[in-house]
Order: structure tokens, then sequence, then C-alpha cells
């Protein structure tokens, strides 16, 4: 029996991940942003969604629950993040568990990007949603914290097993790349990370889902040696034409 795992793209730039698990039949969509794209893909697998797990209230991560929820009866899952999220069929916070299947995952906040941001990691599928978190080679804007706030995000993703997948939110790995690679421009495993993401964007393929270690090894932000450090990177990436 197997866990498939699927970003689905949706909006401009966003993935909407698929998970579905064989043994109980169960399908979570992360973050849909818009509902048509991730209902698509599910039923041309001949899966139905029974559960939404949300990351953060920003719309485009959310905007779709309520169609999902009418076309399938999913129960929404996600953080309270002030009542900004009004489809929420449950609240949870850090420490608090999903499950799919026999698999549980467990909520990390992370809130810098928003104040609620949480994390949801599942150790027994190697897999983290970081939402607007953390990126490929990159991390979310400072919306709602400070960099004290993402630098603490960035050591509780960082202790994750190296093994783990990281499904973010965005396609943004080439951009974040071009700017990683003069913030560290001797790493060569940023380099070969951009290198990389460009040959797979060429063929319009994601380059997503990420690990832990790819992110150790290339991530400018997680590797950020202190706060002032992050916060540097992150207002020379915000004003970054790459
Ligand atoms: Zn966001």
């Amino acid at each position: 029996m197997a866990v498939s795992l699927v970003p689905v793209p949706a909006l401009s730039d966003n993935y909407v991940w698929l998970l579905h698990d064989d043994a109980s039949g169960e399908t979570v969509a992360v973050d849909p942003g818009e509902a048509a794209p991730v209902l698509k893909a599910a039923d041309e697998r001949g899966w139905t969604i029974t559960q939404v797990w949300n990351t953060h209230w920003h719309p485009d991560h959310v905007g779709g629950n309520a169609d999902v929820k009418a076309a399938t009866g999913a129960t929404i899952t996600g953080p309270h993040e002030e009542g900004r999220i009004p489809t929420l069929d449950r609240t949870i916070g850090d420490g608090d568990t999903v499950t799919i299947g026999e698999h549980e995952g467990v909520a990390i906040a992370v809130g810098a990007h928003t104040s609620g941001h949480i994390a949801i990691h599942v150790p027994s599928l190697d897999v983290v949603f970081t939402g607007d978190t953390l990126f490929a080679m990159g991390c979310g804007r400072l919306f709602e914290g400070t960099a004290a706030d993402m630098f603490a995000a960035m050591r509780k993703l960082e202790a994750l097993p190296a093994e783990t997948r990281v499904a973010c939110g965005h396609e943004y790995t080439v951009s974040n790349g071009r700017y990683a690679v003069t913030a560290e421009p001797g790493n060569d495993a940023t380099r070969q990370a951009l290198a990389d993401a460009e040959a797979l964007r060429s063929e319009g393929k994601p380059t997503l889902p990420s690990t832990i270690a790819a992110e150790r090894a290339t991530n400018p932000f997680m590797r950020a040696a202190t706060v002032e450090e992050l916060a540097e990177r992150r207002a020379a990436k915000d004003g970054f034409k790459g």
C-alpha cells in the first residue's frame, strides 16, 4: 500500500499538495488556494478529497476551502490565525495532531510570515508541509513577525530528519536560487541546486518537494548564523531583482 504526494499547480505560482493514502482511501489537500485544479487532479486519479489542511490564512492558501468542502464534504483543519480562516471545522496549534489513515501529522508553530502560521510534519511519511515559511532556498516574507521569529522557525524545521521532504506553497525555487548564490557565492551546493532547478523549470517540471538535507546545504535563511544575518538576507531578497 502506497502513499502518494502530488504537487498541483494553482493560481500563478502556488502548489496545492495532494497526499493520498491507499490503505485508508483518504486524500488530504494542503492549502487549496483555488478548488478547480485540485478537484480535477484528485478526480483524474480516482481519489476523493476527505480533508483539507491549511498552514496559514492567506487567500492564495485557503481560497478554495469552501468549494472543496462543497464538492467533497471534506473536513478543514488549520491554525486559528485570529479567526481569519472562517471555513475551518477544526483549529490546531503547536503540538496538535492530524491523521491520514494510520499516519499522524504534528503541527509546528512557525509564526513569522503570518502570526499563526503552522507547518505540519508527518514523520511516518517523511514529509513536512511548510506553506510560506520554508521554501526551497528561501523563506517567506516577514508580514506579521520578526527576523527573530523566522530564525526560530528555521531552527525547528532544520531539526527535522534530513530525509524529510519539504512540500512548500510556491514554485519560487529559481528566483530564490538566484538570490542564494549571491548571498553565499562560495556555496557549491547552492550553485548546483540552482542549475538543477533551472533545468527542471525549462522542462516545465516542479522543483519540489525539496528535502531538509538540501535546505541545510543550500538555504541562505536556514544557514544564516544569527538573527541579524537572517534579517540582512531577508531585506536583501525583498529588494532583489534576479
Ligand atoms: Zn502566505
